[in-house]
């Protein structure tokens, strides 16, 4: 256990802590179960998976070992069960914005919502933490949370409400199969002529029969203290109308920006982070591996498969620093588990 007391308040020490939950890191925590380290991920999206469900959850991969055609949605799975054979801490919603070491071999990790103390650091970021694109009409901000959203947690928060979801790719189509049995109505809008997602989910959606708006924005959302309205604007006709809803979905895509992470205390190779053999960053006790890396003398490639082997090798470094007596080399899982 290691609760310990760092100055003067007591601090849950990890002895490895994960920043981001993609395919990368959530190898990487199954492998430090393997490796016994006490193991935390902390991950900006509100549910695991990375590039994999936020960019394309309904894609198929092919070149990922021993999967010869997998929806990357269903990879995605796979890793999380993989990755919680051992119950790693898993802390979502959260970004990592700073980190210090602050006493000894005692790193603190800064976050949106508090601190975490880890003895050794795995940056799996990979092209940065992910973050929706914001509705661009008046009072969308002004409801954020309260009426406008652009997560899902609980279905049940928009049980019998008359829902907007705006949107036309495999998000929208989704959540529209997902919640007609649980909103009272809803209504797509989409600002394109046409739906950018899979053909059976819109074929699926248009068969449901809601109202269909095609080239039409979110112009405005109305109400005082809760969502009563939306006003949508056709951008080729030019014409708007109201609408009565009681909550906004806004599925209109997603940014990565690695942010604060370029202000960080490590080497950078353009926008990759340095790494030694042994993926380690420049700064004792931290390890990158996937996406956001580049060992010395490697060519780039951001694949999947890459990341898993640049994971196990970045834990097994991790282990060595965190405990000199241990073994780079594990052993293998198929002799020391089952
Ligand atoms: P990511 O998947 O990017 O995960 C990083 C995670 O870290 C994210 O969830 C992010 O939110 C989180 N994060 C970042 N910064 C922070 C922070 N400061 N605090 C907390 N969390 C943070 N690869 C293949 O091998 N085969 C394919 O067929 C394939 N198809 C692709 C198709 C598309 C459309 C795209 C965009 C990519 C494809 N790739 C494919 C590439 C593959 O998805 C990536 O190589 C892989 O996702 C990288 O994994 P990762 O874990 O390094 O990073």
């Amino acid at each position: 256990m290691s609760d310990v007391t760092l100055g003067t308040r007591p601090r849950d020490i990890y002895d490895l802590t994960i920043i981001g939950g993609g395919p990368a890191g959530l190898f990487a925590a199954f492998y430090a179960g393997f490796r016994e380290m006490r193991t935390k991920i902390i991950e900006s999206m509100p549910e695991l998976g990375g590039q994999l469900v936020t960019l394309y959850p309904e894609k198929c991969v092919y070149d990922v070992a021993g999967q010869p055609g997998i929806l990357a949605r269903d990879l995605a799975k796979q890793l999380i069960e993989q990755a919680m054979r051992f119950t790693p801490a898993v802390c979502l919603e959260e970004q990592v914005q700073s980190v210090e070491r602050v006493e000894g071999d005692i790193i603190r990790l800064g976050t949106s919502r508090g601190e975490h103390y880890t003895r050794a650091v795995l940056i799996c970021a990979g092209v940065g933490s992910f973050s929706p694109n914001r509705l661009p009409a008046r009072n969308a901000g002004k409801f954020e949370g309260r009426g406008v959203y652009y997560f899902v947690r609980e279905k049940s928060a928009l049980k019998d409400k008359r829902l907007l979801i705006v949107g036309g790719g495999d998000s929208a189509m989704d959540w529209v199969l997902n919640l007609r049995d649980v909103a009272q109505s809803i209504t797509l809008i989409h600002r394109r002529d046409a739906f950018r997602a899979h053909e059976s989910s819109v074929r699926k959606v248009l068969d449901t029969g809601i109202p269909i708006y095609m080239w039409t924005e979110l112009k405005e959302v109305l109400g005082d203290d809760k969502v009563e309205g939306a006003v949508i604007g056709n951008s080729q006709t030019k014409e708007e109308r109201t609408i009565a809803v009681d909550a906004i979905l806004g599925n209109i895509g997603f940014k990565a920006e690695l942010g604060p992470l370029k202000e960080w205390p490590v080497s950078y190779v353009g926008r990759d982070i340095r790494v030694d053999g042994r993926m380690a960053t420049s700064f004792p006790g931290m390890f990158a591996a996937g996406d956001v890396a580049l060992p010395d003398g490697a060519v780039k490639l951001s694949l999947i498969s890459i990341g898993f082997a640049q994971a196990a090798v970045a834990v097994c470094s991790a282990k060595v620093y965190v405990d000199p007596t241990s073994k780079l080399f594990p052993g293998h899982s198929s002799e020391k588990l089952g």
